[in-house]
This record gives C-alpha cells, sequence and structure tokens, in this order.
C-alpha cells in the first residue's frame, strides 16, 4: 500500500476495538540489503509462526524501505509488540531495517511512511503524537529498537508537523 491506500484502509477498516498507543519496532534483520519484497514479509510470518509460535506475523504492518506498506496481522488482532503483559489495544509496525547507528538509515520515503503511519492511526482514534512507543522504552527489554539512530522526539516532531499541514491544507 502507498501512504494514501494505507489512509484509505484505516478509515474503512471495520475496527472491533480501541487502539490507544502505536509501537514502533525496526526489524533489524532483514536490513535494507536483505530486503526482497513479498519474500521477506513471507519469511518473517514463517520465522514467527514457526520458529517462535505466534498465532500469525507479529506486526500489524511493515514499512519497506521504498516505502511501500505492507499488511500483516489482522488489525482487529492483538499484536505481538513489547510483550509485559502491554499489547493489548495497540497498534504495531515494524520499519523494515537495521536502525542501529552505522547501519541503514531511516531517511526519504521510508520516513515518510513511517510519520504517515503514526499519524494516520492516531488520528483515526483521536491520540496525541504522545501515543507511540518505542520498544527500547520499555525497561525489560535491552534491545536498542527501533535503533539507536533513530531519535523518539524527531519522530513525534515530524507527526505533529504533518499534522499541523493537514489542518492548514
Ligand atoms: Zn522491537
Amino acid at each position: 500500500m502507498t501512504i494514501d491506500e494505507f489512509a484509505n484502509e484505516v478509515a474503512a477498516f471495520p475496527w472491533a476495538r480501541p487502539v490507544f498507543r502505536v509501537d514502533m519496532h525496526h526489524t533489524w534483520f532483514p536490513s535494507h540489503a536483505d530486503w526482497k519484497g513479498a519474500e521477506s514479509v513471507d519469511g518473517m510470518w514463517t520465522y514467527h509462526t514457526r520458529d517462535r509460535n505466534f498465532e500469525d506475523i507479529a506486526q500489524h504492518v511493515s514499512i519497506a524501505p521504498d516505502g511501500i506498506i505492507w499488511s500483516g496481522r489482522d488489525w482487529n488482532k492483538t499484536p505481538a509488540s513489547i510483550g509485559c503483559n502491554m499489547n493489548a489495544n495497540v497498534f504495531m509496525f515494524e520499519t523494515v531495517g537495521n536502525f542501529d547507528e552505522g547501519n541503514d538509515r531511516l531517511e526519504g520515503v521510508q520516513l515518510a511512511a513511517v510519520v504517515a503511519v503514526i499519524d494516520t492511526v492516531q488520528r483515526q482514534f483521536r491520540l496525541p503524537v504522545q501515543a507511540l512507543l518505542f520498544h527500547r522504552e520499555v525497561p525489560q527489554t535491552l534491545k536498542t529498537c527501533p535503533g539507536t539512530s533513530i531519535d523518539k522526539f524527531d519522530i513525534m516532531s515530524a507527526v505533529s508537523q504533518r499534522r499541523r499541514d493537514a489542518l492548514t491544507a
């Protein structure tokens, strides 16, 4: 899906649960260099269901290096996000890449899609930009997810800017 197609899907989707938070992750693997489109999405599905025993792929959407948004788990299902009994009523996405310092960079069309996904879901449920959680923020993990090169304030600022732009358009 493009950003516009995603916005249309979110608006038309028969939501059966409220969402009160958006969780951001990076895949780490596949990185940008490993990305093979549908084959990579299938690979994540296989890994999550077979090796990690999830009932389905963990995330609701995956955001590819080319900015395309791939659908994953049913949006009405709780995601396998951060655990800690904190997954209910969450919309979870994976940013494809390894965004730890010195590896991939989140920029251009992929950054625009990340900001659009957060903004679109938050607006659907009338949430503030602060209704965003980075995986690394929970003390139960040692992961750097969604990557040490990504600053949460920068992401929230970009979402806020996008929301202002929409209001003045
Ligand atoms: Zn994560």
